[in-house]
């Protein structure tokens, strides 16, 4: 073939145009989008050399080099991938066969600023070489083609370009920048190191370039750095997750984990895989030990790091993983998405959606499998029932087995406030994330009560799963609405994380048991009460009606409600609210934290048998100061402040008195 001058299609010109007007404030991912050609090229030879080892010819090590000729004001980035054939240069050089690309161009819209937005999002290949050279020469063979099959292929990027056959011996592809005057920061190896190790450590394959050393111009006048003929790899060449898991250690895990997070400590557990399907990615998940000092920042974005074809793209991808899931670190590696992708449109692509899922699932399982090596007996699921999900998949690789036992609690010290947020964000995953939460209770300060456990301890005839919120241990175990419950022998969660109250809000029950607040609605024992407590309690609410109307007049302000309750044993009143009102606790947060909070009016329960409550009887003449008194240390003794703290020492004074 003899030089043939070509147009190129005219989505191409109009891209070109748009290239080179509009991606100038980025000029330095044109090495990504070269390189990253460059390593596809070389992953189709990987590909079709399974088949034919031949292609290989006598070159199998695959690699990258980038050189640049300082005189010429050239730059080339050289692989000995797949090449390409002249009509193939032809093709995919002059015109745009992806579907995405005509799509992309009808949504342009004539106006640079909104296009070169359009265009950031959207991968521009081998065209972005335009935005620093005015001329591009590619020199290309097609493996398993004789080398007088070659194709030079030259454009100076505006609406044609040349191709000729020529000789060349060696297969691959060579694309020469001829660099504008405004680009010749290129011409050094310091800056493309810089570049190259940005954006693209992570290649798999060697990237190399000529080493270079000083020499010494004539009499010591100046000098420069001069190429040595000797190549050496300028990035790391270890995109550790594409390997396969057998042949990667877990020091190399721990390292990769290190290197990526800047995190001193190893990893508490990592789980990698390849998931292939309609969605194909490669996801390496690490659980921290420690929790990054702005976990609770809300600018803190979390999330892992997104590559494509082993081509780095973003940091903090917070869209792969849900927000209670924000402690996890590590990699996705997606064979789907475009390389320019952007937050926005990884907000709304179908395939991060999948990827979300896929990642959640197995960080649930990582998580799970953790919770199992901390168990003391060999705990069977509450259910009984092993989740699928749980199973190892072949091949996949976990964090080492040894001295794992602390491991779940370290976790959950660290981001088990975190995880409980997934109750009320990951409808979908409620049950698993609830069968992973811990919490003391009253029978263990540790933190280490799953609702499981609790299950399994449940008293003959005990109907729910019992919990109280309080800001600290000391007060959720001294409270007074746990009397009866300590009375009678049942345990009852302790749960002092600010989020408790509010995740608890989204589980109503656990595998089947409802979950109560003791310190909501009246309390109901149900069976666990026996024939003589109901009527005695009964009993105790008729004859006592009189001085209950009389409360709750006295405090109508106050309180929602005055009535006889069983719940108390050695205190003389507690608070509580309507079943599904908002709790004491909670609403003081709220309002702690600037935030609206409806007014909460609670239910004053009183204890009939109580000695200073049976003086209501008798003592009318201090009736008003001892039923505010009764009201504000019930206030008190949860945590809370009388509304009006001299009125209460005032009337506890008189009472001293
Ligand atoms: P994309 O890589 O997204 O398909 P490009 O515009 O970057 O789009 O490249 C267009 C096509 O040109 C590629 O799909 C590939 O077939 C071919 N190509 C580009 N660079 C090379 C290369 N270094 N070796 C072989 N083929 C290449």
């Amino acid at each position: 073939m003899s030089k043939q001058t070509l147009s190129f299609q005219a989505e191409v010109a109009q891209l070109l145009h748009l290239v080179t007007h509009s991606l100038y404030s980025n000029q330095e991912i044109f090495l990504r989008e070269l390189i990253s050609n460059a390593s596809d090229a070389c992953d189709k030879l990987r590909f079709e050399a399974l088949d034919h080892p031949e292609l290989y010819e006598d070159a199998p090590n695959l690699e990258v080099r980038v050189s640049f000729d300082k005189k010429a004001r050239t730059l080339t980035i050289a692989d000995n991938g797949i090449g390409m054939s002249q009509q193939e240069a032809i093709d995919h050089l002059g015109t745009i066969a992806k579907s995405g690309t005509k799509d992309f161009m009808s949504r342009l819209t004539g106006d640079q600023k909104a296009d070169a937005q359009l265009i950031g999002q959207f991968g521009v290949g081998f065209y972005s070489g335009f935005i620093v050279a005015d001329k591009i020469t590619v020199e290309s063979r097609r493996a398993g083609l004789k080398p007088e099959e070659g194709v030079r292929w030259v454009s100076g990027g505006a609406g044609d370009f040349e191709v000729e056959t020529i000789t060349r011996a060696q297969r691959g592809t060579s694309v020469t920048l001829h660099l504008r005057e405004d680009a010749e920061e290129y011409l050094n190896a310091w800056k493309l190191k810089q570049v190259i190790g940005k954006y693209s450590d992570h290649i798999s394959l060697p990237i190399l370039m000529e080493k270079e050393e000083w020499k010494e111009g004539e009499d010591n006048k100046g000098g420069e750095m001069v190429p040595t003929g000797e190549w050496e790899p300028v990035n790391k060449a270890s995109a550790l997750w594409t390997r396969p898991k057998k042949d990667i250690t877990d020091e190399q895990y721990i390292d990769f984990y290190k290197s990526i997070t800047h995190d001193q400590e190893a990893a508490l557990a990592w789980s990698h895989n390849r998931v292939e399907g309609s969605t194909e990615y490669t996801q390496l998940l690490y659980i921290p030990a420690k929790a990054p000092y702005d976990l609770w920042n809300r600018d803190h974005k979390g999330g892992v790091k997104l590559y494509v074809k082993r081509v780095f793209i973003m940091d903090e991808a917070e869209a792969l993983l849900p927000g209670y899931l924000r402690f996890v670190r590590g990699v996705v590696d997606s064979a789907d998405l475009p390389l320019n992708v952007s937050r926005e449109l990884l907000q709304e692509s179908r395939d991060v959606k999948a990827i979300r899922e896929g990642s959640t699932k197995r960080v649930l399982s990582m998580l799970e499998d953790l919770a199992k090596k901390a168990a003391p007996a060999p705990a069977a699921d509450a259910d009984g029932v092993t989740d699928v999900t749980d199973k190892k998949e072949e091949g996949e690789a976990e964090a080492p087995n040894a001295g794992e036992s602390g491991k779940y609690a370290t976790f959950y010290a660290e981001f088990g406030s975190v995880l409980k947020e997934g109750l009320g964000e990951d409808f979908g995953n409620r049950e698993r994330i609830a069968k992973l939460l811990r919490f003391a209770s009253t029978t263990s300060d540790a933190v280490t009560v799953s609702f499981a456990d609790y299950k399994a301890r449940m008293k003959e005839g005990q109907e729910a799963i019992y919990y109280i919120t309080a800001d600290t241990l000391a007060a959720a175990k001294n409270s007074p609405q746990l009397e009866v419950f300590k009375k009678k022998g049942i345990e009852v969660l302790l749960m002092t994380d600010r989020v408790d109250e509010w995740a608890l809000n989204y589980l109503h029950d656990f595998d089947g048991t409802p979950l109560q607040s003791v310190a909501k609605g009246a309390v109901d024992l149900g069976k666990l009460q026996d024939e003589e407590e109901k009527k005695a309690a009964e009993q105790a609410a008729e004859s006592f009606k009189p001085v209950l109307d009389k409360l709750k007049e006295a405090l109508k302000d106050k309180a929602e409600d005055v009535r006889i309750t069983t719940r108390l044993v050695d205190s003389p009143a507690c608070l509580v609210v309507q079943d599904h009102g908002m709790s004491m606790q909670l609403a003081r947060m709220l309002k702690q934290a600037g935030q609206q909070a409806p007014e909460v009016k609670p239910v004053l329960e009183v204890n009939a048998e109580h000695p200073l409550v049976k003086k209501l009887e008798s003592d009318t003449a201090h009736f008003d100061d001892l039923a505010n008194i009764l009201f504000d240390q019930a206030l008190l003794a949860e945590g809370g402040l009388p509304a009006d703290p001299a009125a209460y020492v005032r009337r506890v004074n008189a009472l001293l008195v």
